[in-house]
């Protein structure tokens, strides 16, 4: 079930309408019932002869086992390390789950071959990365959109931090094994799909606004996965193979979007800072973690909401957002309220924004005056967005949580990040017009009311 339209972006490089030159080195892309059995013959022809395993106990059983078990037919020598996963919740990415990968550690293996999705393959790829070796990916769940990536995000000291990562030069998918995923993890895999509808508005508001590089091929390359996984979405909810195809296929390209914008412009946006600042606060809790795509779904119904008040908003007074700039938080009061939202993460927080400058007024009216004149572009993008309650209803149908009580959120939390999430990174997004046509705490409050 090889698929025909994502083989074109496989280690291609093309002359772009953009201007640059775009391209992606992940190259092998396997996505076919019974494709583990085709390991030995992808590391013959890749030239590799001795493979460490990573694995934790639920992957060991999902696909583990059935990779050593071909291995070893096939003679070819490997380490395996099976990682222990706690009784209730998830491993976590962190620096013990690092040290267990690195005191099992086979130095003459020349390829590194993490067996999972999610924490194993965050692991694995950091790991190559370090030791300066390639990586392979054995997927067990379309669940995120880090399949094919070149970063990790890993905790480090209850922070979560974004290191370089190596990314796969091979993917592979026992498409019944992935079909067979819980639905829970098939949802947070499309729902941090669906969340593409908003990043992508990010961008080009972004480009309008700042005149940010932004590429039309790109994301139309995002934008038909979205549209695809959208009508797929029905067929998940019954484990219907094709749609976890489509599913997966989409959540590669948004890897080799990212590879081609040469950042996570086409993959990331508000929708995701939600998901961060939610995360974030769960870690500073010690609550376990909720599946990232999870959080980017209800993140997505929320910053969606924004661009819908900002498609029927009537053109704001910009005189008058100019006169009250003033009166605005003063730098005092916003690194108040940023070390009790941001606890021991806070002067990252602030150095950031030393160093971007987001919030200081010579950008804000620099903004405002291209807004003003720029409005009826602004808005005519903004009537693009899909509604909210679209988003929420399939969200719904897959059984995923769609608010965020439904996985334990509270109400201060989402007030909190739809406010300051902004901050946490240096990317504009719906949150900063909000924010810079004075709007963003009025409308944390219309969003907290109804969706908490
Ligand atoms: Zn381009
Ligand atoms: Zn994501």
């Amino acid at each position: 079930m090889q698929n025909r339209s994502i083989e074109q972006y496989l280690n291609c490089s093309f002359a772009c309408e953009c201007g640059r030159t775009h391209k992606s080195l992940f190259a092998h892309y396997i996505f076919e019932a019974g494709a583990i059995a085709k390991l030995p013959a992808l590391l013959e022809q890749l030239g590799y002869t001795r493979p460490y395993l990573i694995s934790d106990t639920h992957t060991y059983e999902i696909a583990g086992r059935q990779v050593e078990e071909t291995l070893c037919k096939a003679d070819i020598s490997y380490t395996s390390h099976v990682l222990k996963s706690p009784e209730n919740g998830d491993l976590a990415a962190d620096e013990h789950a690092l040290g267990s990968v690195a005191m099992a550690n086979d130095k003459d293996a020349d390829i590194i071959i993490s067996i999972g999705t999610g924490t194993i393959n965050d692991l694995g790829r950091y790991f190559s990365y370090i030791t300066g070796r390639p990586f392979m990916l054995v997927a067990t769940a379309p669940s995120m959109d880090g399949l094919v990536s070149g970063v990790a995000p890993l905790i480090f000291h209850n922070m979560k931090i974004t290191f370089p990562a190596q990314e796969p030069l091979a993917l592979i998918c026992d498409a019944e094994i992935m079909a067979d995923a819980p639905l829970k993890m098939l949802a947070a895999g499309a729902a941090d799909i669906l969340g593409k509808y908003n990043c992508l508005l990010d961008w080009k508001l972004s480009h309008i606004i700042n005149d940010e590089y932004y590429c039309d091929t790109i994301a139309g390359i995002m934008r038909t996965a979205v549209d695809r996984t959208m009508e797929s979405t029905k067929g998940l909810a019954s484990h219907d193979a094709k749609a976890v195809s489509v599913l997966t296929e989409a959540l590669v390209l948004s890897g080799i979007a990212m590879d081609f914008s040469e950042n996570s412009r086409p993959a990331s946006g508000a929708e995701h800072h939600q998901s961060h600042y939610w995360e974030m606060q769960f870690l500073f809790d010690g609550i376990p973690a909720v599946l990232h795509g999870t959080k980017v779904g209800i993140g997505t119904v929320l910053m969606l909401e924004l661009y819908n008040t900002l498609a029927e908003m009537e053109k704001p007074d910009f005189a008058a957002i100019r006169a009250n700039i003033s009166k605005r938080r003063s730098e005092k009061e916003w690194e108040k309220e940023m070390r009790r939202c941001y606890r021991d993460g806070a002067e990252g927080i602030i150095a950031l924004e030393k160093k971007a400058g987001k919030n200081d007024t010579e950008g804000l009216l620099k903004r405002l005056e291209v807004m003003e004149a720029r409005w009826d572009e602004i808005q005519e993008l903004a009537k693009t967005a899909p509604k909210a309650s679209e988003i929420y209803h399939v969200l719904e149908e897959m059984k995923a949580a769609k608010i965020p009580a439904d996985v334990g959120i509270p109400r201060q939390y989402v007030y909190d990040s739809i406010r300051y999430g902004k901050e946490l990174r240096d990317r504009y997004t719906i949150l900063q017009l909000m924010w810079d046509i004075d709007k963003l705490d009025e409308e944390a409050e219309k969003l907290v009311d109804k969706y908490c």
